[in-house]
């Protein structure tokens, strides 16, 4: 009997030697996330997973829905044959009816278990025998055919899809893989682009937003929200926490010299992003910044923000150009968002003047015009979160329920015993 099933390919988790399994059985915990409140069975194959629908053909959006999961390299809709040649032909002759208009097309047979007796290559001929009868009209072509038709053996069944059902996803690794980063998240462009690039490697995030209030409304963490939700089909993110931050800036801008401002609120927003990767056990931050693209940017002063970095910072967009990151920002489907504008703290208190090229000794002195450390234990205080139920591989700190038990989950014992 043939079925229709999603055949979800991955390149990468292949390479990982003793760790593979460890990979595929994140990968079809993410996909099962994606794909819940259906009735997606997903079952791990040789060198694949599957994807099947209880009594049903495979729903519209899915094959879409599985491509942005991190660690999908491609995912197929493709028929489920038993081993027998009338089954899979009829298939192949299916595939290729649903590729019109077209002229030249091939077969590419592989087998995954070499307990099959038809080679690869008599796969080929028996199959391209039946399309030509089929298809007189059409011509074999082995390269650069308008249509492949792609016959696998994979364990006790064969399966048969052409390129039109069969789409790019979004490669990388599985989220939960590489373990955990705070990135800085504002509502623009860049830093929701930096942060599905570092979760597309595998990274589960932890984005971090500052927000002007009270100084401005908090339509800049409504935004972000929006951002957050816009990512949820890669499942990178469970939680974004959000700080108000215009007192701190107010402050800031009475104290320190003005045209240093800009690189002590950055200062402070990596100091107190460092207390939350402590917080969360995460051991980098990421920022969506790229070399030069505005007074903040320039190298000498993302040295004079880096100063207080005692983790590594990942900077993914730092060669990249704006127009890349925008063409990036419509795939991954944060461009809409990020193009409405709202006041956060970036347009807070904002010198006339900003310095480009800050000198360390002056960035260092003005850092100490206020009490920044005070500044960073109130932040943290303050601290607020809003956690999404999209990402498998988060878990909350624990330590939370006693240095933040305000902000713990209300499922906690010592919470819903209050
Ligand atoms: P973006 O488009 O990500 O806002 P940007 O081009 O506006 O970046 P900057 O405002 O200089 O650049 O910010 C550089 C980086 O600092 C951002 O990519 C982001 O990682 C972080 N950042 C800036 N503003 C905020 C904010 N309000 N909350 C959290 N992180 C922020
Ligand atoms: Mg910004």
């Amino acid at each position: 009997m043939t079925s229709r099933v999603c055949l979800v390919h991955y390149h990468e988790i292949g390479l990982k030697g003793k760790n593979r399994s460890t990979f595929e059985r994140q990968l079809i915990t993410n996909l099962k996330r994606a794909l819940k409140g259906r009735s997606a069975h997903v079952e791990r194959l040789a060198g694949y997973v599957r994807v099947h629908f209880e009594d049903e053909d495979v729903p519209a959006d899915v094959p879409e829905l599985i491509s942005r999961v991190p660690g999908v390299a491609r995912v197929s809709v493709a028929y489920r044959c038993e081993r027998e040649p009338e089954q899979y032909n009829e298939a192949a002759i299916e595939s290729l009816k649903a590729c019109e208009p077209f002229q030249t097309f091939k077969v590419h047979g592989r087998r995954s278990n070499t307990d099959y007796p038809i080679h690869s290559i008599d796969l080929n001929r028996q199959v391209g025998a039946v399309l030509c009868d089929a298809f007189p009209d059409k011509k074999v072509q082995m390269h650069q055919p308008d249509v492949t038709v792609n016959v696998h053996v994979v364990q006790s069944d064969v399966y048969v899809y052409a390129d039109a059902t069969s789409m790019r996803g979004a490669g990388g690794l599985p989220v939960g893989t590489a373990g955990k980063v705070v990135t800085l998240l504002s509502s623009g462009f860049d830093s929701p682009v930096a942060t599905w690039m570092v979760g597309r490697r595998g990274a589960t995030c932890v984005p971090v937003h500052f927000s002007g209030r009270p100084m401005t409304s908090d339509a800049s963490e409504w935004l972000t929200q929006d951002i957050v939700r816009a990512l949820e089909p890669a499942g990178i993110i469970g939680r974004l926490y959000v700080v108000p931050f215009g007192e701190c800036q107010r402050e800031i801008s009475l104290k320190a010299p003005q045209s240093l401002r800009v690189i002590m609120y950055r200062r402070l927003m990596f100091e107190v992003a460092q207390a939350v990767a402590e917080l969360e056990g995460a051991k980098a931050l990421v920022t969506g910044e790229s070399l030069g693209q505005v007074a903040s940017q320039t190298l000498d002063n993302i040295t004079a923000t880096n100063d207080v970095a005692k983790i590594p910072v990942f900077r993914p967009l730092i060669g990249t150009d704006k127009i890349e990151i925008i063409d990036r920002a419509r795939r991954i489907g944060t461009y809409d968002i990020s193009a409405q504008t709202a006041p956060d703290c970036c347009t807070l208190f904002m010198p006339r003047r900003p310095e480009t090229h800050a000198h360390l000794d002056a960035v260092r002195r003005a850092w100490e015009t206020f009490d920044h450390d005070a500044m960073v234990k109130h932040l943290m205080e303050t601290i607020e979160y809003v956690d999404f139920d999209t990402c498998p591989s988060y878990r909350p700190p624990r330590e939370l329920k006693t240095r933040h038990r305000e902000l713990a989950p209300a499922e906690w014992p010592e919470n819903s015993a209050e």
